[in-house]
C-alpha cells in the first residue's frame, strides 16, 4: 500500500487550483501515462526544457542582440498602422539615454499598448532585441511592466514542454499548486552521499527545478537536477534487485548434466570452441546445477558464436531427462536455428522440432501434443512457443536469441512455461555496462568478448548516393569473381509503403544490370516467400539479395561478403553495426559500402564515422548511446526499458554507480527496508511508482 503521506501527489492534476477543465483535459494528454489522467506528481516530474532569464538589465544602447534583456525606457512615441485597414504593426518607441528601441506589435489591442504603455511613463519591458534595418527593435515584448510589476517577475523562470493549446502560464500556475502540495518526506538517501556531492532535499530540490534561481540549476548536471536523478535511480535500482531477489527465492532446480551429449557435440563440432565460449558456458554450466534459479543474459557481438554456447545449455538440461527451448524473434532465425542445430543435436542423440506460427493447424496440434508427451527434447521456434496452450512434458531451459526484440512479458511467459524454468537470454546488442544495469539488472550477464579466429576485417566505407554507379561496377566485377552481396534499402517505419516502394524500385535497377542474380525480401512479404528468397540466396542461386532490415539479425551466409545499406544516413548506429556483422562470416574479404544522401547532420556525420573506425560492437554501442540517448538504443521501451524522466543515463553514469552500490549495501543491511531509513526507501519505491517491487516487502 501507498503510504498516505503520498496521496496528495497521486490525486488528479486537473484538480488543482486554477486549473480548469479544459486545462485539465490538456495535461492529461500531455502528462497522462498510457491514456491515464495526469497526476500531481506528473506534473512535478515533467522537467523544464529551457528557462527565461531577466537577470540582464542594460542599457539600451549596451543591449546584446537575440537574448532575453530586460531594459527601462521612457515612452516617446505611439506609431499605430498608417494604412486606413488597420495593417502593420503597431510601434511604440522608448528611450533610455544610451538610445532608443522601437517595440513591435502585429494585430495589437490598441487600447491595450495605449494603457500599458502611456506616453511620457517609464517602463520595463522583457524580450528579445533585434536589429532590423538598421533599427534596434523589440517585436512582442513577453512582459511590460512598472516598477512595481518588475518586483513581482521572477527573473528566472521555466519553460516547459507542453501540447498543442496549453500555455507556460498555466502550466506555471499548475506547477506553483503542486509544488504546494509537497508533503514533508523523510530523507531516504544516505547523508553521506549527499554531503558529499553537496545535495540538497528532494523537496528542496524539485522546488528549486520548478523555480530555478539561476538558469544552471536546470541543467542536467547541476545539484538539483542530480539529486532528483539520484532518487530515481535509487528506486530503480532498489526495486531491480528486491525482484532480482524474489526471483532467486524462487525454488529452482538442479540441472546437473554429465555432460555426455554435449561432449558428442563438441566433438562433432568442425571447429575449436573459443575461450570465451568456454568460459561462458561454464557459467551457465554452474548456474544450471544450482538449485537456485538461473537468468542469465549472455552478451556477444554479432558472431560471436552464441548458438553453440545456446546448443551446449540446452545438451546439458537434456542430460537430466529435461527439455529446452529456444526462442528466436522470426521465422527467419528460427528456420537457420532449426536447420544449424537439428544435424548437430540428431547427431548426438537428441529429438529436435521446429514450432512456428507458421505451422498449420494440425501440424501444430500434432507437435503440441508430442512436446506435450515428452517425445521432443528441443523446440525450437518462434514467439509461438510463448502461447498458452503449449504446455511441455519438463521444460527446464528456456533460451531466448535477440532478446532486444522481446519484451520482458515473453520471457516470462516462457519461463513460466515449466516447473523452475532456467532462463537464458542472449542478445548480440552489446548493451554498455551504464545501460545493462538499468535494462537487465534483474539478471546476471556473461560476455562473450573474443570472436572465432580467422576472421578478416571488414572494410568500410562513407559514399554520397551520387557514386551509386561506382558502387555498381565493383559489384560487377565481385560477382564475377563469385562473391555474393546484400543491398539494404533504408527503413522508414512510418511509411512501410514507401519503404517497399524504394526496395522494388531498387530492385528492378540491379535486375536491369544483374538479371535473374537479384533476388528480393523484405517485411511485408508471405512467410514462405521470404523463406525461399532467403534460401536462394543461402545456395548462392541468387547472388544480390535486396532487402529491407529483415535480414538484421542473425542471419549466416557465409559467403556474402559485400553490404551495400543505402541511406545509411538514416538507420541507427547499432543497426547499421549489425547489419554490417551480416558480412565477413567467412574467410574472404569483406567490405561495407555506405550510401549516404546529403547534407549529412552533425550526428549523421559521427554515426557514419564510428562506423569507419571500429568494429568493436561494445565502443559502437558506447558510442550509439551517447549520440541516441537511451530510448532508441533497444528499439522500443516495451523491450523492458524502464523509462527514466528526470535522470539521464549518459550524464547521470556516475550517480548510476552509486545509486547501484547503495541500493546492494541497504539490502545487504536491510532486506526487508524495516530500519527507520527502510521506511523512508518504502517512500521512495512507491514515489516512482515501484510499487511492484516495494508490494514484494512484508508489511513495515
Ligand atoms: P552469433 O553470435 O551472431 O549468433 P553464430 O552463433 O551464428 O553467431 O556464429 C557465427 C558463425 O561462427 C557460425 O557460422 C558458427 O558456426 C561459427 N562459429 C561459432 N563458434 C566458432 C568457433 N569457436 N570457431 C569458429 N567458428 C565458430
Ligand atoms: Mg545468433
Amino acid at each position: 500500500m501507498r503510504p498516505d503521506l503520498l496521496s496528495p501527489l497521486f490525486g488528479r492534476a486537473g484538480a488543482l487550483p486554477g486549473v480548469g477543465p479544459k486545462t485539465a483535459k490538456l495535461f492529461d494528454r500531455l502528462l497522462g501515462r498510457g491514456g491515464a489522467e495526469a497526476r500531481v506528481v506528473d506534473l512535478l516530474f515533467h522537467m523544464p526544457i529551457n528557462v527565461v532569464d531577466r537577470r540582464a538589465r542594460p542599457k539600451i544602447a549596451e543591449a546584446p542582440f537575440d537574448t532575453m534583456v530586460v531594459i527601462q525606457g521612457r515612452v516617446t512615441e505611439h506609431r499605430p498602422p498608417s494604412s486606413r485597414s488597420g495593417k502593420g504593426p503597431f510601434r511604440v518607441v522608448i528611450e533610455d539615454e544610451t538610445g532608443d528601441v522601437e517595440l513591435v506589435f502585429f494585430l495589437a489591442n490598441f487600447d491595450w499598448i495605449v494603457r500599458s504603455l502611456p506616453i511620457g511613463q517609464t517602463r520595463w519591458v522583457s524580450g528579445r532585441l533585434e536589429l532590423y534595418d538598421g533599427r534596434r527593435q523589440m517585436v512582442h515584448p513577453d512582459r511590460v511592466l512598472d516598477d512595481a510589476g518588475l518586483a513581482k517577475l521572477p527573473a528566472v523562470e521555466v519553460v516547459h514542454g507542453l501540447t498543442e493549446g496549453l500555455q507556460q502560464g498555466y502550466m506555471r500556475r499548475a506547477m506553483e499548486g503542486a509544488l504546494a502540495k509537497l508533503p514533508a518526506m523523510p530523507e531516504w538517501q544516505e547523508p553521506s552521499v549527499l554531503a558529499a556531492s553537496k545535495l540538497p532535499s528532494f523537496a528542496e530540490a524539485l522546488t528549486r527545478v520548478h523555480r530555478p534561481e539561476a538558469p544552471e540549476d536546470i541543467a542536467p548536471q547541476s545539484k538539483v537536477r542530480q539529486r532528483l536523478a539520484l532518487d530515481e535511480l535509487l528506486a530503480s535500482q532498489l526495486a531491480l534487485r528486491l525482484l532480482r531477489a524474489k526471483m532467486r527465492r524462487l525454488p529452482g532446480r538442479e540441472n546437473r548434466g554429465d555432460g555426455r551429449i554435449a561432449a558428442r557435440i563438441v566433438a562433432a563440432l568442425p571447429y575449436e570452441l573459443t575461450g570465451a565460449q568456454k568460459r561462458v558456458i561454464g557459467e551457465i554450466l554452474e548456474d544450471l546445477a544450482s538449485d537456485r534459479r538461473m537468468l542469465r543474459l549472455v552478451q556477444g557481438d554479432v558472431g560471436s558464436g552464441k548458438t553453440i554456447v545456446a546448443a551446449l545449455a540446452m545438451a546439458s538440461v537434456v542430460e537430466c531427462g529435461r527439455q529446452a527451448a529456444l526462442m528466436a524473434p522470426t521465422e527467419i532465425l528460427a528456420r537457420q536455428h532449426h536447420e544449424r542445430l537439428t544435424p548437430l543435436l540428431e547427431g548426438a542423440g537428441l529429438r529436435v522440432c521446429l514450432l512456428t506460427g507458421r505451422a498449420k493447424p494440425s501440424e501444430r496440434a500434432a507437435l503440441h501434443a508430442r512436446i506435450g508427451a515428452g517425445e521432443v527434447d528441443v523446440v525450437i521456434g518462434t514467439h509461438s512457443l510463448a502461447q498458452a496452450d503449449l504446455a511441455f512434458h519438463d521444460l527446464g531451459l528456456a533460451v531466448v536469441d535477440e532478446q532486444h526484440r522481446f519484451g520482458v512479458q515473453q520471457r516470462l511467459a516462457l519461463g513460466a512455461k515449466g516447473a523452475a524454468v532456467d532462463i537464458l537470454v542472449m542478445t548480440a546488442t552489446p548493451i554498455p555496462r551504464s545501460l545493462a544495469l538499468t535494462a537487465f539488472g534483474d539478471m546476471d550477464s556473461s560476455i562473450i568478448d573474443e570472436k572465432p579466429p580467422g576472421r578478416t576485417p571488414v572494410s568500410t566505407r562513407v559514399l554520397p548516393a551520387e557514386r551509386i554507379g561506382e558502387v555498381v561496377e565493383g559489384l560487377r566485377r565481385a560477382l564475377a569473381a563469385g562473391a555474393q552481396a546484400y543491398w539494404v534499402c533504408p527503413l522508414v517505419e512510418e511509411n512501410e509503403d514507401l519503404d517497399l516502394a524504394a526496395a522494388q524500385e531498387r530492385l528492378e535497377d540491379l535486375q536491369k544490370f544483374f538479371g535473374a542474380d537479384v533476388g528480393l525480401v523484405h517485411g511485408r512479404m508471405k512467410g514462405a516467400d521470404k523463406d525461399a528468397a532467403m534460401e536462394a540466396f543461402q545456395r548462392g542461386e541468387t547472388k544480390i539479395l535486396v532487402a529491407t532490415t529483415v535480414i538484421e539479425v542473425g542471419v549466416d551466409v557465409p559467403n556474402a561478403t559485400i553490404m551495400v545499406i543505402e541511406h545509411a544516413e538514416r538507420f541507427g548506429l547499432a543497426q547499421l553495426h549489425q547489419l554490417r556483422g551480416r558480412v565477413g562470416r567467412g574467410s574472404g574479404e569483406s567490405s561495407c559500402l555506405l550510401l549516404y544522401k546529403g547534407p549529412l547532420g552533425e550526428t549523421a556525420k559521427a554515426r557514419l564515422l564510428t562506423l569507419r573506425q571500429t568494429e568493436d560492437g561494445f565502443r559502437i554501442a558506447e558510442e550509439d548511446l551517447r549520440l541516441r540517448g537511451e530510448g532508441e538504443l533497444l528499439g522500443t521501451r516495451q523491450a523492458g526499458l524502464p523509462g527514466f524522466r528526470m535522470a539521464d543515463i549518459v550524464t547521470h553514469a556516475r550517480l548510476l554507480a552509486i545509486a547501484r552500490d547503495d541500493a546492494e549495501l541497504i539490502l545487504r543491511r536491510d532486506p526487508e527496508l524495516t530500519s527507520a531509513r527502510g521506511e523512508a526507501l518504502r517512500v521512495l519505491l512507491y514515489l516512482f511508482e515501484r510499487d511492484e517491487a516495494a508490494r514484494l516487502l512484508r508489511a513495515g
